[in-house]
């Protein structure tokens, strides 16, 4: 399998590294014939050739069959027109992986605020409020005039649907419950349609139970009680927010893995950004890109039918595990003094240990 791996910005160097320490572990131990090749994106191809996504980029992700996609800074790239591409979205929205799988859970020997929580937010990441990826041609966005911004949300039945579908889906694989999050009440056609689209769907799973929550509200109800939530289904802007609220409570930024995906394909990517605050100092936690390698194995394992991956997919989440319950190795966002590295070399040592 090829594996295409895009360090990024900010801390994505260091996790990538570390994380592909734990990848080359897992394929050493259960002969997963992995092969890496690694490309420039965000600032280090913008000095190199002008864009932070060159052309070719895109173009071997879709002959990959996984994608390891490390953090960018969007927020410090210069204009588009001037080589600034946001990494993220075009990914998303040029490889199509509609559905950001962001799963919070509070793990043996981790701090956690609030109960005890697995839960999985299931994200459309293609439309919504972000006016990078919601036209055709132009953005979103816009200004009448200097003293006036206006923004466009675009929530369309298939996305909604399609994304529903992967809830549905990922919920009967679990606890068998889907709570959709919406604002339906002021935004009553947007998240209107995007409830009607959902409950369409909800109507195929009758073996699965369904409710629905307005967003403001879920906020509250994950500080107080996350334990109850199993699958959650929201629209992009809701769930980028959420899944930052739920991995914190669960832990920490640091612990939150997650996909990207469509029927075929994934990238590996954390749910928190390059935290250009502590970037280059070897310090970051590199659990949520692990978590994230290990949940493209799941799905490579899944989709093609591969026991070892899904054996290899438990192992690494049973090597961070071990790793926070057994060992006092903590990088300093858990209060610990561990480097990345030192982290991912106990991580290996875990993984290598671990019966199956
Ligand atoms: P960006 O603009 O790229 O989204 P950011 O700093 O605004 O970056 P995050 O990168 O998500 O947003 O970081 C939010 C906070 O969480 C920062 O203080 C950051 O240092 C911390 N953080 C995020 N990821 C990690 C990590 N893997 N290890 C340790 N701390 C992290």
């Amino acid at each position: 399998m090829n594996i295409l791996v895009l360090p990024g910005d900010g801390i994505g160097p260091e996790i990538t590294r570390a994380t592909l320490q734990v990848l080359e572990a897992a394929d050493r131990r259960f002969a997963l014939g992995l092969r890496f090749e690694t490309a420039d994106i965000g600032f280090a191809a913008l000095e190199a050739s002008g864009t932070t996504l060159p052309d070719e980029v895109p173009k071997r992700a879709r002959a990959a069959d996984g994608i390891l996609l490390g953090p960018i800074d969007h927020m410090a790239y210069p204009p588009r027109d001037q080589g600034g591409v946001n990494v993220s979205a075009a990914f998303r929205t040029g490889l199509d992986l509609f559905a950001n799988i962001r799963p919070a859970r509070t793990r043996p020997g981790v701090p956690h605020r609030g109960s005890d929580m697995d839960l999985v937010i299931v994200r459309e990441c293609t439309e919504g409020m972000y006016p990078d990826r919601n036209m055709a041609r132009g953005i979103g966005e816009f200004m009448p005039d200097p003293d006036m911004a206006l923004s466009v949300r675009k929530i369309t039945r298939r996305a909604s649907t399609r994304i529903a579908r992967v809830a549905f889906e990922l919920a009967r694989r679990r606890r068998r419950r889907v709570t959709t999050v919406h604002k339906a009440n002021n935004f009553v056609m947007t998240d209107g349609l995007f409830l009607e689209a959902v409950r369409a769907v909800a109507g195929d799973y009758p073996d699965v139970e369904a409710s629905e929550i307005i967003v403001d509200a879920m906020a509250a109800h994950l500080v107080r009680d996350a334990g109850r939530f199993d699958v959650i289904c929201t629209s992009n802007f809701h769930g980028d927010i959420l899944s930052d609220l739920a991995s914190e409570l669960a832990g920490g930024l640091g612990l939150a893995g997650a996909i990207n995906a469509n029927d075929e394909r994934c990238a590996a990517q954390a749910q928190h950004g390059s935290a250009p605050d502590i970037a280059g100092r070897g310090i970051a936690n590199p659990t949520s890109l692990i978590l994230s390698a290990s949940m493209m194995l799941a799905f490579l394992g899944e989709k093609r039918r591969l026991a070892s991956y899904s054996t290899a997919a438990r192992a690494v989440e049973t090597a961070i595990d071990r790793t926070l319950a057994e060992t006092h190795e903590r990088t300093p966002d858990l209060g610990g003094n561990s480097t990345t590295e030192t982290f991912a070399t106990a991580v290996v040592r875990a993984l290598e240990s671990t019966p199956t």
